[in-house]
């Protein structure tokens, strides 16, 4: 079994007397800023002027530009989109990442892929939570946390693994478990899973259950239901007691039809295409194509993204949402915090 770390194990005093510096205040960001804030620790948010820059402001954190807030700090957590980090490190952070300082990623996409250089004489590592930045703050505040792993790329002060961990428990995530990693592992397994199972081969998966149904003549609404709202119900006792747990709580009908169905859903070619997704990934050839749809200006991210949201899927879910307050009441908070 992998070696997990909880609060008990973890020291934070190694970065109470330091400085840290959120860059961004998005959906990591906004998390890491203020449950490390209110973990007691020093924080300042380095975001460029406009909406983050007042959101941060209006939360009551000591907010700077970029390159002020990496100035001033010892530790650097950069928390920017992957694909506009190397711009804003080249700029506004390397010039002032002076010897000692800690560069700290969330992902190690950037390092990994060489696009982002560090010097020798920083530490350098990641403390990556495994979920979203909304769920960070949402557990923490809660008195929980979202599970962490953490990775040391360069121990330039003989530091860094100490250090990385007190960050893990500012951010609440030693409450669920921190586990070590490379940035290697991480980076290959995150870009993965998301690819495979989180997000491309569920929202594939939906789409074609829930046109199977609107094809065969049901009405969309109940292929809605049945394929994406009943999603999240299954995955919630998953998340609670594994593939049986769920098992458990399902009709025995349903768990024979599991039996005899998965299998042809998913089958030995998903798996063979899962393979090539891998190894497209650890060569790095995933890595180079978003690397250029960035620097084209995103040509097929936004065509795509505009087709996706006129499947009718999203127009029936959109109406449906809306008859069920309760099901984005937490996220529509949310929205309303940010705008405040
Ligand atoms: P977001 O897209 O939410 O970050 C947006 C933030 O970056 C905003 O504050 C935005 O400010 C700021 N920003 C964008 N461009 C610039 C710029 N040129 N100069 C200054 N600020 C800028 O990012 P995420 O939180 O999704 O991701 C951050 C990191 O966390 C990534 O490495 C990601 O892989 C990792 N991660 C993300 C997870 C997630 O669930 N989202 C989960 C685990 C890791 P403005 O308002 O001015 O545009
Ligand atoms: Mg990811
Ligand atoms: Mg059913």
């Amino acid at each position: 079994m992998a070696k997990m770390y909880y609060n008990d194990n973890i020291n934070e005093g190694v970065l109470q007397d330091k400085k840290v510096a959120i860059i961004g205040y998005g959906s990591q960001g906004h998390a890491h800023a203020q449950n490390l804030k209110d973990s007691g620790f020093d924080v300042v948010v380095g975001v460029r002027p406009g909406k983050s820059f007042d959101a941060a402001k209006e939360d009551g954190l000591q907010v700077a530009t970029v390159k002020e807030a990496a100035e001033q700090a010892d530790l650097v957590m950069v928390l920017l989109p992957d694909e506009r980090q190397k711009k804003v490190y080249e700029e506004e952070i390397e010039p002032v990442l002076t010897e000692g300082k800690s560069l700290v990623f969330a992902h190690g996409f950037n390092v990994h892929f060489g696009e982002i250089k560090p010097p020798a004489n920083v530490d350098v590592f990641l403390v990556a939570p495994k979920g979203p930045g909304h769920l960070v703050r949402r557990t923490y505040e809660a008195g929980a946390g979202v599970p962490a792993l953490f990775a040391v790329y360069q121990d330039a002060s003989g530091q860094a693994k100490d250090v990385a961990l007190a960050y893990a428990k500012g951010i609440g995530s030693a409450r669920a478990g921190v586990l070590e990693t490379t940035f290697k592992e991480e980076t290959e397994t995150d870009l993965f899973g998301e690819q495979a199972v989180l997000c491309g081969g569920t929202t594939a998966l939906v789409k074609a259950g829930y046109e199977t149904l609107v094809e065969a003549g049901y009405q969309p609404e109940l292929a809605y239901f049945e394929t994406l709202h009943e999603l999240k119900l299954i995955v919630d006792l998953m998340y609670e007691g594994g593939l049986s747990g769920m098992r458990y709580s399902i009709s025995d009908t349903a768990q024979w039809g599991d039996y005899v169905a998965g299998d042809r859903i998913i089958d030995a070619g998903t798996k063979d295409r899962m393979k090539e997704l891998l190894a497209e990934i650890q060569s790095g050839e995933f890595a180079k194509g978003w690397i250029k749809e960035n620097a084209e200006g995103r040509p097929n991210f936004n065509a795509i993204t505009e087709k996706e949201e006129q499947h009718s899927i999203e127009q029936v879910g959109e109406k449906l949402r809306d008859m069920m307050p309760f099901v984005n009441a937490s996220k529509k908070q949310e929205e309303k915090e940010v705008v405040a």
